[in-house]
């Protein structure tokens, strides 16, 4: 055969394949274009793991009028405009490829308003042709609609794998986004129903709660660094040594807000547990490592899933060393530390016995059993993440609780940690389905706005494992008849309404995490509150309550309950060492 030019459909349905891989190439590029745009709320949307149909809506900046033709075109991009720009790059996209490509192998139809143009304009394109043309009118922002992608190009489309794979790899995608990017709220739903939600507050800790679940997003260590260097900055969370898993799989990495592949990175992270974690389990970690962009090439590949860095040995370090020196710092006491020496134990025990009625009126957990001779196992706390024991030394500003442990010095948030010990609590109540449910003498009738009421009628059997009973009474107005016992003592109306607002306002995720969300919001009320003067048998049944916690070092919402300054730490303050 002569060579020949190959005509520009089948070159750029070539140039199409590097990019456009699968349903999740597609996905990424266009929610890397919203962030890009600037939005903070993007709507993620497929059918049939997205080879039918991907939806991405954002509200971005928007593309002007005039120039949504050109967005199509092969190597048209606003984010670059001399090969100056390539070393300082700042945005997620900049080849210019992503709509050229994916326009090059579906249906797509863009919709896009700029926020300063009154009409936004309209686009459809089919196999690289533009088929329509029109206006749009819509809020600021974009949508982009991909329908039967690789219609074109049946090879493609038979390596295509089942619905659920396919959608396991676009959800891996943006997960990754929801982690880079806390500030961002991002919605998917999956063949009409929403799976996903990122909360969005702008706190790392809330999407890992989203992404992972409670325990894990609470537990998770906040990356602190032991000496900030100027031009590597290493930030995120890594779980303590006592959660783990069997594969890497769990360590996603960040450079510049870009996720990337790395295996001197991510060993860089696996080698800083040395010795705290068992043969072959890894630890879970988000890891964000920010640089001058000048310092990292991101131009490698075209999914620019790898990067190159001008220094990579002192990215490794500053990777290794903000992990460790985190989990030595922060890591709860390994458990070898913490099993309290028999004097101790029943030293404590003898303590324990005046404690039960103070425990009871704050209601927390009931201290062990007592008295029985010194072969009952008390609680002990060596558990790793759990607390050791500790001595209650005083109360400061009415507010935190000064303790002292074979570890060193802690001071303790009274309201957070209360909030935890009641939380876990609660929660094992509820799956007892034993919570404490205070009915009332005369149901109270509550009117709601009716978003409030929808919310309360959809999450109605939650709200009732929970201890709510609430009845609808006909429009907006629900009834009263029962409410958690932890807030029996106040106006049933205003608890109500008060949860409704909370639940209207929170843009919680859906599901078996609702329950969560109004466990932890009857949790916060009934939490014992800064500025209140305790005994210090309150305090005492407190601490003890907090030691028998699951993850006593966090309260629900993720905030620390307490600061630990070691022994260590002490005596490098004062110069001992
Ligand atoms: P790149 O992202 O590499 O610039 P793309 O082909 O992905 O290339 O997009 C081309 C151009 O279209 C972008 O540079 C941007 O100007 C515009 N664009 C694409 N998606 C959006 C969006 N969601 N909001 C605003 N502008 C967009
Ligand atoms: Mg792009």
């Amino acid at each position: 055969m002569p060579i020949h030019v190959l005509p520009p459909d089948v070159a750029s349905q070539i140039a199409a394949g590097e990019v456009v891989e699968r349903p999740a190439s597609v996905v990424k590029e266009l929610v890397e274009n919203s962030i890009d745009a600037g939005a903070r709320d993007i709507h993620v949307e497929t059918q049939a793991g997205g080879k039918q149909l991907i939806r991405v809506r954002d509200d971005g900046c928007g593309i002007p009028a005039a120039e949504v033709e050109l967005a199509f075109h092969r190597h048209s991009t606003s984010k670059l405009t001399s090969a100056d720009d390539l070393t300082r790059i700042t945005t997620l996209g900049f080849r210019g490829e992503a709509l050229a490509s994916i326009g090059a192998v579906s249906r797509v139809t863009l919709d896009t308003r700029a926020a300063d143009e009154e009409v936004g304009a309209r686009l459809r394109f089919e196999g690289g042709r533009v088929i329509e043309r029109g206006g749009s009118v819509r809020a600021p922002g974009t949508t982009v609609t991909v329908e039967d992608l690789f219609f074109n190009v049946p090879a493609r489309r038979k390596f295509l794998r089942s619905d659920r794979t396919e959608r396991r790899h676009i959800d891996a995608w943006l997960t990754r986004y929801a982690l880079a990017y806390p500030d961002l709220r991002l919605t998917v739903s999956h063949d009409g129903r929403v799976t996903f939600r990122s909360p969005g507050s702008g706190a790392l800790r809330d999407v890992l709660i989203a992404v992972y679940g409670l325990e894990v997003g609470a537990a998770a260590l906040e990356i602190i660094a032991d000496r900030p260097s100027a031009d590597i900055t290493v930030t995120g969370f890594v779980s303590p040594p006592s959660i783990h898993r069997a594969g890497r799989g769990f360590i996603t990495l960040f450079v510049n807000g870009r996720w990337i592949q790395d295996a001197s990175l991510t060993y860089a992270i696996v080698q800083a547990y040395q010795t705290l974690l068992p043969a072959g389990r890894y630890p879970l970690a988000v890891v964000m490592v920010h640089l001058p962009p000048a310092d990292v090439d991101v131009n490698v590949h075209p999914t620019k899933a790898e990067v190159r860095f001008r220094d990579g040995d002192a990215v490794f370090r500053a990777v290794q060393r903000a992990v460790r020196y985190t989990l030595l710092e922060r890591a709860p006491v390994p458990p070898a530390s913490v099993q309290p020496a028999a004097g101790i134990e029943s030293a404590r025990r003898d303590r324990l016995a005046h404690l039960a009625p103070a425990a009871r009126q704050l209601g927390l957990a009931q201290p062990a059993p007592v008295g029985r001779g010194a072969d009952i196992p008390l609680e002990s706390g060596a558990e790793a993440g759990r607390l050791p024991p500790l001595r209650v030394i005083g109360q400061v500003r009415a507010t935190y609780i000064v303790a002292e442990g074979p570890e060193g010095l802690y001071l303790i948030d009274q309201h957070a940690a209360h909030e935890r010990v009641l939380f876990e609590k609660l929660l094992a109540e509820r799956k007892r389905a034993a919570v404490p449910s205070q009915a009332l003498l005369e149901p109270r009738p509550v009117e709601l706005s009716p978003e409030a009421a929808s919310l309360l009628m959809a999450h109605r059997e939650t709200l009732a494992s929970l201890g709510f009973r609430v009845e609808p009474f006909g429009g907006r107005t629900f009834l009263v008849r029962a409410v958690p016992a932890l807030v029996a003592d106040e106006e049933p109306q205003q608890v109500l309404e008060d949860l409704a607002t909370a639940l209207e306002l929170g843009d919680e995720p859906l599901g078996e995490q609702i329950a969560e969300s109004v466990a932890r919001w009857v949790c916060k009320r009934a939490a014992i509150k800064a500025g209140q003067v305790l005994t210090v048998e309150e305090m005492e049944g407190l601490i003890r309550s907090l030691e028998q916690c699951a993850s006593p070092r966090t309260c629900p919402h993720g905030r620390p309950t307490m600061i630990h300054l070691s022994v260590s730490r002490l005596a490098h303050e004062f110069g001992r060492t």
